[in-house]
């Protein structure tokens, strides 16, 4: 690799949001957001980083991505290569174990879409879960998918189980108003904002905000930059947002779809994995600017141990966990939440990010996501579902028979009168590769835990899971039916403090880069660190951030392209105002129909329900047309 003269100007992870597009002779390298084959080259070896050992702490899919990253683009020996995780078992967030007799276990479901450029640019080399070779995770995922297309058809209910009117998103003009001026703010003036601080009480109030927050967990006092990153992000899915026709799922859970396959992958390559090995701080040499990590100090069987850095080795540390500190509950027994101001933040996940925080400013702020945990915390349930009156009733809200395999509510269904802002789904089934035909599993979650809930008159976490039970059952109406729901129903709760701690308000700099400056042989991935326009709580800005410290580390002659550009594409620009407006048309869409009408460009128009715009200009565009056919047929 580096073998051409311009390696040294390549910028690893450019900035489409403030590029110009134009070809120039000194630019060797595509478009900044050109997503595709060309970006898939591998640079002839130097042999420079052969013998250079890596150290990744943490097993989640930032740490196994970069791993896959290192030796894929790297070309270090897969040999070289140790991960340092605290638990004894690889994955971090991405979850998902337990039986049907005791009950399974996922802190979370994975939603997702077709634009997980560096997600899908490393699962389709990794050998299927369970086709043969030459399948791809991605082979595998795309069969499941395109041939069970997602789609809710109870996506909100109400009033003790019933569907709620979901086709609309109900916002006023004012609302989309403000939708548009987000868009167009520059994002360094949003430091510190909140969402609440931006829109009115209808816009909080209304379907669209539902719809958004309760799919992408936002609660109203969080980052407002960072929805106006996931409005950008996520632009072109928003025809499906209501019923949910824009999201692709795994097969199974995320741990048994995209950790084992990708840890079996590495692992036969010759990566090693030591678990219950705590790191808890660097020793890093600082000269002026620059900072080399020279040693590593860890805690392994209650003992320090230092391992010790050679020049041109590397260490790259996922910075915290959303999932830190989880605390979990049965059927019979509460979370045990004991957290307070003076202990969140403190847990040995966190040891290494706040000792780095102490030694330069350049490592970021994390005190300001994980100080306060009454502001990121939710809870999720699991349920372990045979037949019952909870099972018949899910039947109602499914596209499909729930043990068919295919799509069941396709997606989360949420509960608008619940003062938990309570959701729950039903993934396809089996949901575990090793779950009996009879069981289904069953994810719920709470945005609001801390209110009372409606029926049960205690905030989430005081709860039992058969108190969880009960009301969602009162929500559905069935909760005359309790008893059997409960005796046939295992439920294991989870109360994530830090879950949405990626989502608090912050400002430059709170985030520290993914190589901060000065670093040269320490890169920091994972969900708290900045990136240029991608949004957290995602797997893909996870992979993205290890693709973008491995290229930098080593100073590849590649480069992480940006987002997807679909958000610059008129047409979903077009599609998105008109969604916004309910299909009834956006200002100026009368005069551009007439204008496009019957030539080349008609089809980028999305279609409107009526001609509501047809206003000032569309009737100058009908004079001006009249005009000009008057003069042709005159002449
Ligand atoms: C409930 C829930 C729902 C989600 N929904 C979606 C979704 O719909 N779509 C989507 O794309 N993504 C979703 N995500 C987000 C996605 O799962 C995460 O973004 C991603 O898994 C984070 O991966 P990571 O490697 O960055 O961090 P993690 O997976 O959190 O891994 C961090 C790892 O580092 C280890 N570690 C940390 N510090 C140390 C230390 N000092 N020493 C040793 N080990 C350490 C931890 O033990 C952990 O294993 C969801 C997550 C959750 C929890």
């Amino acid at each position: 690799m580096n073998t051409t003269e311009n390696h040294r100007k390549v910028n690893h992870q450019p900035d489409a949001s403030q590029t110009r597009l134009q070809n120039v002779p000194t630019n060797t390298m595509p478009f900044p957001d050109q997503i595709g084959n060309y970006q898939r080259n591998i640079g002839l070896p130097d042999g420079k980083f052969k013998d250079s050992k890596v150290y990744i702490v943490g097993s989640g899919i930032a740490g196994l991505s970069s791993a896959y990253y290192f030796i894929r683009d790297g070309q270090i020996p897969a040999g070289n290569i140790t991960f340092l995780e605290q638990l004894n078992i690889e994955g971090g967030s991405l979850d998902g174990s337990g039986n049907a007799e005791t009950g399974y276990i996922i802190r979370g479901g994975r939603e997702m879409d077709f634009t997980y450029e560096n997600f899908w640019d490393m699962f389709q080399d990794i050998p299927a879960l369970e086709l043969p070779k030459p399948y791809s995770v991605l082979d595998e995922y795309r069969i499941v998918n395109d041939n069970d297309r997602n789609h809710s058809k109870a996506r909100l209910i109400h009033n003790k189980g019933e569907v709620k009117d979901f086709s609309k998103f109900g916002l006023s003009k004012k609302d989309q108003l403000a939708v548009m001026k987000l868009l167009l703010a520059k994002k360094e003036n949003l430091d510190d904002l909140t969402i609440e601080d931006w829109f009115s009480e209808t816009f909080l109030e209304s379907n669209f905000w539902w719809f958004w927050r309760t799919m992408f967990a936002f609660e109203n006092w969080q980052s407002l930059l960072e929805l106006k990153l996931y409005f950008h992000r996520f632009l072109h899915a928003i025809d499906g947002l209501n019923d949910l026709s824009s999201l692709v799922f795994p097969k199974y859970n995320q741990y048994d779809t995209f950790v084992v396959p990708l840890r079996k992958h590495l692992q036969e390559l010759g990566v090693k994995i030591q678990f219950e090995t705590v790191v808890k701080d660097l020793d890093i040499e600082i000269t002026g600017d620059k900072k080399i990590v020279r040693n590593i100090i860890t805690e392994q069987n209650g003992s320090e141990v230092n391992i010790a850095l050679r020049e041109n080795d590397f260490v790259i540390v996922t910075t915290g966990s959303m999932t830190e500190d989880t605390r979990y509950g049965d059927n019979v027994t509460a979370p045990l939440v004991d957290f307070t101001k003076e202990n969140s933040g403190k847990s040995k996940g966190w040891t290494v990010w706040n000792n780095l925080a102490k030694k330069s400013k350049v490592f970021g702020k994390p005190e300001k996501f994980n100080s306060d945990v009454s502001k990121s915390a939710w809870m999720s349930a699991t349920l372990t579902c045979k037949p019952s009156a909870f099972v018949e009733k899910l039947k109602e809200y499914s596209v499909n028979d729930p043990y068919s395999g295919k799509t069941v509510t396709g997606g989360i269904i949420s509960i608008t009168d619940s003062n938990w802002v309570m959701s729950f789904t039903c993934n396809r089934q089996p949901h575990f590769p090793n779950q009996p035909d009879d069981v289904l599993v069953i994810w719920v979650y709470a945005l609001l835990m801390d209110e009372k809930g409606n029926y049960v008159q205690k905030t989430m976490p005081e709860c039992t899971g058969n108190e969880i039970l009960a009301e969602l059952a009162y929500h559905l109406g069935i909760e005359n039916q309790l008893d059997n729901i409960i005796q046939n129903t295992i439920v294991k709760t989870s109360y994530m403090p830090y879950i949405t701690s990626m989502f608090l308000p912050r400002a430059k700099g709170d985030r520290p880069q993914v190589v901060p400056d000065g670093c040269v042989n320490l890169g920091l991935v994972g969900q708290f660190v900045e990136t240029n326009n991608d949004v957290v709580f995602t797997m893909e800005s996870s992979v993205r951030t290890a693709r973008i410290a491995v290229y930098e580390l080593l100073d590849s002659n590649k480069q992480v392209p940006d987002i997807n550009p679909l958000q610059y594409d008129i047409r979903h620009l077009l599609k998105a105002a008109n969604t916004l407006n309910d299909g009834k048309g956006f200002p100026g869409s009368g005069i551009l129909n007439k204008v496009l009408k019957n030539t080349y460009f008609e089809h980028i128009l999305p279609e409107i329900s009526h001609d509501e715009h047809d206003g000032f200009f569309a009737q100058q565009w009908d004079k001006l047309k009249g005009l000009f056919e008057h003069k042709q047929e005159g002449e």
